[in-house]
């Protein structure tokens, strides 16, 4: 199971340099993580002021 940015994301940025395997990226529009990269650390939920990474149930 991945993490996955929701709609909540500020677009601070934050995250991005936390996550330990760089799953994080911003694609010109908005902060996506590459599931096929996340472990599902949480790390980025942690850091995160809005609370907008969630696991992604698919
Ligand atoms: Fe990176 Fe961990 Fe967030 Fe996955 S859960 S995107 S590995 S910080
Ligand atoms: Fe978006 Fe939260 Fe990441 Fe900031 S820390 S870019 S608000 S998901």
């Amino acid at each position: 199971m991945a993490y996955r940015i929701t709609d909540r994301c500020a677009k601070c940025g934050s995250c991005e340099p936390m996550c330990p395997v760089g799953a994080i990226s911003f694609n010109g529009e908005k902060y996506v993580i590459d599931k096929k990269q996340c472990a599902s650390c949480g790390m980025c939920a942690n850091v995160c002021p809005v609370g907008a990474p969630e696991p992604d149930e698919n």
